[in-house]
């Protein structure tokens, strides 16, 4: 999925949590921020561009898709969370999350266990294609009325 695919539904989800618990908008940011993480794999992607320093060496290590397109980063953000009860670590976890469940109806699809078992989601959806336009102009419509709901 497309930097902006990722960004959209992670703020739809970020609007729903908005509605039914108390979270705040740095929560909200920090969704945002995670839902873009694990594209740090890629070189071609829109953060692994800006950060190629970073991106090259995971990419050449991992592979795009790889071990950072799996459950453990989450996983690992989370007991993060548990240590330290920084709620923003959470945040980050759930848009981490939320990137592979996006990026797991794509063809590609996502490998979310690796061990003890390889264990992969994929969909019918070509990155960057139609259907993900749809989605995108859907979620941002979904979104719009959503901020509508909580403000107006
Ligand atoms: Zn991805």
């Amino acid at each position: 999925m497309l930097f902006k695919t990722h960004l959209i539904f992670s703020l739809f989800v970020g609007l729903v949590l908005l509605n039914f618990f108390e979270i705040n908008y740095l929560f909200l940011i920090f969704i945002l921020v995670g839902s873009l993480l694990p594209d740090i794999d890629s070189v071609e992607s829109y953060l692994g561009r800006k950060a190629r320093i970073i991106s090259g060496p995971i990419e050449f290590l991992f592979g795009h898709r790889g071990l950072l397109h799996t459950i453990y980063p989450v996983l690992s953000l989370f007991i993060l969370y548990l240590i330290f009860r920084i709620n923003l670590i959470l945040a980050l976890a759930i848009g981490y999350l939320l990137h592979l469940i996006l990026d797991a109806i794509t063809k590609e699809g996502v490998t979310f266990f690796t061990i003890p078992f390889r264990f992969k989601i994929k969909g019918f959806i070509k990155t960057g294609g139609i259907f993900e336009k749809i989605l995108f102009y859907v979620l941002i419509i979904a979104s719009l009325f959503l901020i509508y709901s909580l403000y107006f």
